[in-house]
């Protein structure tokens, strides 16, 4: 008789996810099966069951698929041709997925490969299951003494963050000021790598007390109400007119890069990195060109961003805030993560 395991899946474009027992699945050459210690959840999961199927066939997707894509748990299994890996060896799983062959991942963008429409938990079996199947040994990443469980959320919050500030560091010397918009899960990694990694002082915009509060906790040096009708104008003030070096937004709506556009520094980079779909409301020239600045976007991070992150993560040098879900509570953890009631990020616990 073959084994069965409990899989939170996409069974029908636009239906919501349901909890099925599904086969578990059997590793084949060269693929490895891992079973889930825990697996986050991210605001990209909440868009699934809305995405028209006519994108997600583009993609390359195929129905039905397992969610998730934050996944830590032990090495379980493995299919000929595959070496050096224990059973029960605690691993991460590098969230995005690339080919290790194509230009990009040569240069080690492995986030912008074009394998990546298309991965474990979006449009392949993910995560939010009692085991998953890789199809190589691409995304393991061994782990020490980070706890499996709590390891899902650094790969794809902690890592996208992590490249963020990677990516913008170098603007950021002694004397310069960094920008963070958006204190929830991935502004909230910013600001510790941002305090681990640079000498910059630390300015956090958020319109919810209670992430300033947090942000404090982690290591902001000023923050400021979102919801204020001046901004700009006391961003401004608090780095006495010249602006930030480097802004990372985490919002990416309308309001937020007019803000950030108007506190650019000379030789400032913006990153945009939230998909709140801003438009830049003024002439490109206009806004950066007198000021030698520049703007940069990507999805996700590389592999060597998760890599730091969990390394980080693994001396204990991290404050990585979770809340726990039951496998059989999945559902109750998507509609909490809707309303916006999760205060760290939640993780499924098979
Ligand atoms: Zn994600
Ligand atoms: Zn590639």
């Amino acid at each position: 008789m073959t084994k069965t395991m409990r899989a939170f899946r996409m069974v029908e474009w636009q239906k919501p996810p349901e909890l099925v027992e599904i086969p578990v699945p059997e590793p084949g050459p060269g693929q490895v099966r891992v079973k889930v210690a825990g697996n986050g959840l991210c605001q990209s999961d909440l868009h699934m069951p809305h995405l028209p199927d006519a994108l997600g066939q583009f993609m390359g997707w195929q129905m039905p698929f397992t969610l998730g894509h934050e996944v830590g748990g032990w090495v379980d299994a493995w299919g000929s041709g595959v070496t050096g890996w224990k059973e029960g060896q605690p691993v991460a799983l590098i969230s995005t997925r690339s080919c290790g062959a194509c230009l990009e991942c040569d240069a080690g963008f492995d986030n912008a490969c074009t394998l990546n429409q298309r991965g474990r938990g979006y449009g392949m079996d993910g995560g939010i299951a009692d085991y998953v199947l890789l199809e190589n040994v691409r995304p393991l990443i061994p782990i020490t003494k980070l706890d499996p469980k709590l390891a899902g959320p650094l790969t794809d919050a902690g890592t996208t963050s992590y490249h963020g500030v990677a990516r913008v560091k170098e603007k950021l010397g002694p004397g310069r000021t960094a920008l963070v918009i958006g204190a929830g899960g991935l502004g909230g990694f910013a600001i510790q790598y941002l305090k681990l990694l640079t000498q910059a002082r630390i300015l956090v915009v958020d319109t919810a007390a209670d992430k300033r509060a947090r942000a404090i906790e982690l290591g902001a040096d000023e923050v400021i109400d979102g919801l204020r009708d001046d901004l700009a104008t006391e961003i401004l003030r608090l780095t006495e007119g010249r602006g930030a070096d480097a802004v990372l937004d985490f919002v990416g709506n309308d309001a937020t890069v007019a803000t950030s556009i108007a506190c650019l520094a000379k030789l400032s980079t913006y990153a945009v990195i939230g998909a709140g779909e801003g438009k830049l409301a003024q002439p490109l020239m206009g806004a950066l060109a007198g000021k030698n600045a520049s703007i940069i976007s990507f999805v996700g991070g590389t592999a060597a961003d998760t890599r730091a992150a969990l390394d980080l993560a693994d001396q204990g040098l991290l404050r990585n805030d979770v809340e726990l879900f039951d496998l059989a509570d999945a559902q109750k953890a998507f509609d909490k993560l809707a309303a916006g009631e999760l205060v760290g990020r939640g993780i499924i616990v098979p």
